[in-house]
């Protein structure tokens, strides 16, 4: 009696495991990411990711996929601009700019559309 109402709950559970798996199956996941700057939530491939490399530095991630500590920006200058004046890019990955990697970075960010935000 006892091993026979244990069996049942067993099945239930995996019924109910079986419909939570096909469940989040049917649904097209979109990963979302913050941008450090505006704080806007975008779709990740619509944000440019920063990486953290072995030495500290930080490098821009043009393919999203390098290895090590990400955060991520905007695609626009304004926000590439409080990223790296205001220091939220460091903090975020917690590391130290140099002046030459703030500076290449800053770079990088006058290519892009001033429009933006
Ligand atoms: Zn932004």
């Amino acid at each position: 009696m006892a091993s026979g109402l244990r069996n049942y709950a067993g099945r239930q559970k995996l019924i109910l495991m079986m419909n939570t798996r096909r469940h989040t199956s049917s649904v097209k996941h979109i990963p979302q990411r913050t941008c450090v700057a505006c704080r806007k939530v975008m779709p990740k491939r619509e944000l440019v990711r920063l990486v953290r490399i072995a030495d500290g530095s930080i490098d821009v991630d043009a393919t999203g996929k390098r290895a090590g500590r990400g955060a991520y920006l905007c695609p626009a200058q304004k926000c590439w601009e409080i990223g790296l004046k205001n220091g939220r890019l460091e903090h975020t990955l917690r590391t130290t700019l140099t002046q030459g990697n703030r500076d290449q970075l800053i770079g990088y960010g006058k290519g892009l559309s001033s429009g933006g935000q």
